[in-house]
């Protein structure tokens, strides 16, 4: 057979050829739109590429980004890979401290951004001393434009000749503890990652896809959509916002059928539709991951003949890992039962492997029984080996890389996510999953946010406290709380405090904190 390297390169070549006219519409935050296609971002890709060789960028050499979801941030996806770079997307939302350091161990040589950080930009700049040039996405910036700075060119190049195995991407985990660590894709892993997420147990993208990705493409190589999505030419829509009247309005217009994001984006979208008496808008199906779906979320979902893919993964495995599928007696099942299905984590994607080890005893693997809760484990050819400049592998010698997450396997594959290996809560000897509290808690009318966190405890070791924002307006106590609790977990979990607060803190990935609870009530002692 042919020698046909695994390059991304190939995706855009592909989209731009079978789908050139598909189209990517942009909503930007002064409500204005433009409208691009495959085609056009491939010759603006190139045109990238002509760019970054005038000033010198070689193989290997960092291109970062600091930007939310638009055309132009997607060209430059295609133009440092193209360029036979290594695209590096900056979450906007981290701390400064992180943002000096990944900038500077990352040793981006560009940045691109949005005209919205130039006050990042301004604070930062001194803090990043190896970053040459400065480019901003919006025309009406100080700096140098993007457009200004493509404009000399014609896009009449070749794409760097780069191995499959050389470096594309570079994403950062936001590093809950210590520094934020890197995660390098290659071209190979990237591709394979990419055609896998075709699979129609996947994403499971067709021509007549059209996705309005709200999950940013600087988190976690934006679930791997920009790669995935040329290589199906789906339509993209994108906003720069993510307020649910923008995106409910863009749903509509422009005939989204998918959508990917975090379960807080149709948190807000309900409470929008709920307000002005509106239906949601028609989606065919949305891609849930990054934190648990809760219940009454995927039952509103599919009520409305949405079809949730409840998806798990993350930065270290490129990120997809496993994505719920129609199981084969779908049809026989009842809602119920069919949103029980959709509940749990969903199975693994071909090409990767996953298994749940002892808690206490990692070398010891478990039972798929649909009942033991381990430390779950991944291999695969788009999971980690190493973080970059890292010293040690980070998986073990046969593959597995620790994820850090608690699960339960079930015989027909079927992941539940039961928690963090940190957060899990250990009373008497026995595990309660504080993800569960928290997931049936948000279930009740008056909860807007729920954590759940072990305290210590003399007899039991940790017994669980749970922390809870109220609804606007709305009003519950601790024991209607109790109440509703006692007949959806098992007894021996319900809290033994439940505490009413304002907020709930949440990491630069807008997730649950519970580092930061944990030192806001450190001196917290159950009576
Ligand atoms: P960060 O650590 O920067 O927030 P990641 O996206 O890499 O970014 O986070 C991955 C973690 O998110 C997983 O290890 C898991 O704990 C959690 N997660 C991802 N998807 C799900 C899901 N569907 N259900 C529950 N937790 C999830």
């Amino acid at each position: 057979m042919q020698d046909w390297s695994l390059k991304v390169t190939h995706l855009i070549d592909h989209a731009a050829r079978e789908h050139a006219t598909r189209e990517h519409v942009t909503r930007w935050a002064d409500g204005s739109e433009t409208r691009a296609d495959w085609a056009s971002i491939r010759l603006d890709a190139l045109k990238m590429v002509q760019a970054l060789r005038d000033m010198g960028i070689e193989k290997g050499d960092r291109i970062a980004t600091l930007a939310m979801n638009h055309s132009r941030h997607l060209v430059t996806w295609y133009g440092a890979v193209g360029a036979g770079g290594v695209l590096h997307t900056i979450n906007p939302r981290l701390f400064e401290d992180q943002l000096e350091y990944i900038v500077n161990h990352a040793d981006d040589r560009v940045l691109i951004y949005d005209a919205a950080f130039q006050p990042i930009v301004d604070k930062m700049r001194e803090q990043w001393p190896n970053v040459e040039k400065f480019i901003c996405f919006d025309n009406d910036a100080d700096t140098v434009s993007f457009e200004q700075w493509l404009a000399p060119y014609d896009g009449q190049t070749d794409w760097a000749d780069v191995d499959e195995r050389d470096p594309c991407m570079l994403c950062y985990t936001s590093g809950t503890t210590g520094n934020p660590k890197g995660v390098l894709y290659e071209h190979r892993s990237t591709m394979l990652h990419a055609m896998a997420g075709l699979q129609p147990g996947s994403f499971g993208f067709e021509t007549q896809t059209v996705m309005l990705p709200i999950v940013p493409m600087f988190h976690a190589a934006s679930w791997g959509l920009p790669w995935a999505g040329a290589a199906a030419g789906v339509k993209f829509v994108y906003s720069t916002v993510n307020e649910p009247d923008v995106l409910c309005e863009l749903m509509d217009r422009e005939g989204v059928t998918d959508s990917a994001g975090v379960p807080t984006v149709w948190l807000g979208i309900f409470q929008y539709c709920d307000k002005i008496g509106r239906e949601l808008p028609k989606l065919k199906k949305v891609i849930i991951g990054g934190s648990a779906c809760p219940r009454f979320m995927i039952e509103r979902l599919m009520k409305n003949d949405t079809y949730v893919a409840h998806a798990w993964g993350m930065t270290e495995t490129s990120p997809i890992g496993t994505v719920g599928s129609r199981t084969s007696d779908w049809e026989k099942l009842s809602f119920d039962e069919k949103v029980d299905v959709v509940a749990k984590q969903g199975r693994p994607i071909f090409g990767v492997e996953l298994r749940t080890v002892d808690l206490d005893n990692m070398a010891t693997p478990l039972p798929r029984d649909g009942k033991t809760a381990g430390a779950l484990q991944i291999r695969g050819p788009w999971i980690i080996k190493r973080y970059f400049k890292a010293e040690q592998d980070a998986a073990d010698a046969d593959g597995w890389f620790d994820t850090g997450d608690v699960g339960i396997i079930h015989p027909d594959g079927t992941l539940q996510l039961t928690d963090r290996t940190k957060d899990v809560i250990k009373s008497g000897g026995e595990w309660i999953s504080s993800v569960e509290l928290e997931n049936q808690a948000v279930g009740h009318p008056a909860v807007a946010e729920a954590a759940a966190i072990g305290m210590p405890h003399p007899k039991w070791d940790e017994r669980p406290v749970l922390f809870v924002v109220r609804k606007e307006g709305q009003d519950c106590s601790a024991d209607d709380l109790t109440a509703y609790l006692s007949d959806k977990v098992a007894k021996w979990w319900l809290p033994d405090a439940i505490e009413f607060v304002d907020d709930i803190p949440h990491t630069a990935t807008g997730k649950i904190s519970k580092k930061d609870l944990r030192t806001r009530f450190a001196g917290y002692r159950l009576a």
